[in-house]
Formats: structure tokens, C-alpha cells, sequence
């Protein structure tokens, strides 16, 4: 089966062109996940700096990796949606998308059309159980990332 018509044109974009793709010189932290279910293996570049107003913000975000086409697309997503954003707003991101991938409603359909928002592509994987990891892993990095750059 194609895997546009399994997944939507919306992941079939970001795998084929993903957004962010690279790593990071002078980055504050590479954290690195894998998910052994698939062998999905991501690393996430994180520049985290304070604003003017001494907030911290994600100033930048890339990511490399080798995995299945769900775990990149949603790397891809992930990466373009918290781009500049304080981390405070990225770590509730990170939780309403956990929350939304594991939690017990319903099974939300693939958007038939761009909706403008990407990560809604994303819910429909929600249909294929084994998939969830691989959609969860780019987030649950970033996560890990994240209170490392806290421990330091
Ligand atoms: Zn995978």
C-alpha cells in the first residue's frame, strides 16, 4: 500500500522533505532517543537562550536521525511548531501531544485536507496502535533534552 493514501499528504511532505534537518554548531545540548519497537533512532539539536526579558526560549531546534516515516514526519512537525517558542509553551506542547497520542478518546480521523495545522496529521496515527512510539519519540526526546539543559 502507498504509503501517501495509509498516512496523508501531510506526512508523506515532511518525511519527504523534512523541515529543521541538520545539526546545530554551538547548540546547548544533543539529545539523543531511540525506540527499539522500530529502531526509530532521532537526535534533537537544542539552542535554548534567554530573552530580553529573561525568559528562556528554544531559539533553535534541528534534528538528524534514521527511522521509519512516522517518527521523522512527526520530527518534522514537532520541530517546525516550537521553533523560538519560551519553554514553557514547548513543554506544554510536548504534554498536550502526549496526552492527545496516549490518551483514551477517540480515534481521530486523518484530516481529508490541509487544515493548516500539521500536527492534526499526526492524531491519525493513533489508528495504528504500534505506531504511537514512533510518532511520540522526536517529543519524549525533546523532553529528555530539555531537563537535562536544567540539570546543568
Ligand atoms: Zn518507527
Amino acid at each position: 500500500m502507498n504509503y501517501r493514501d495509509v498516512f496523508g499528504e501531510i506526512l508523506a511532505d515532511h518525511h519527504e522533505s523534512p523541515r529543521n534537518w541538520g545539526s546545530l554548531p554551538g547548540c546547548t545540548r544533543v539529545e539523543q532517543g531511540y525506540n527499539p519497537l522500530c529502531g526509530d533512532k532521532v537526535a534533537i539539536s537544542l539552542l535554548v537562550e534567554k530573552d530580553t526579558v529573561g525568559n528562556e526560549r528554544l531559539s533553535r531546534c534541528t534534528f538528524e536521525g534514521e527511522g521509519c516515516s512516522i517518527c521523522m514526519a512527526s520530527a518534522s512537525i514537532m520541530s517546525e511548531m516550537i521553533q523560538g517558542k519560551s519553554l514553557v509553551d514547548v513543554r506544554s506542547l510536548i504534554e498536550g501531544f502526549r496526552e492527545k497520542m496516549q490518551g483514551a478518546d477517540s480515534v481521530t480521523a486523518l484530516p481529508t485536507e490541509d487544515s493548516g495545522e500539521d500536527i492534526t496529521a499526526l492524531y491519525g496515527v493513533k489508528r495504528f496502535p504500534v505506531r504511537i512510539k514512533c510518532a511520540l519519540l522526536p517529543w519524549t526526546t525533546l523532553k529528555k533534552g530539555l531537563e537535562a539543559v536544567h540539570a546543568e
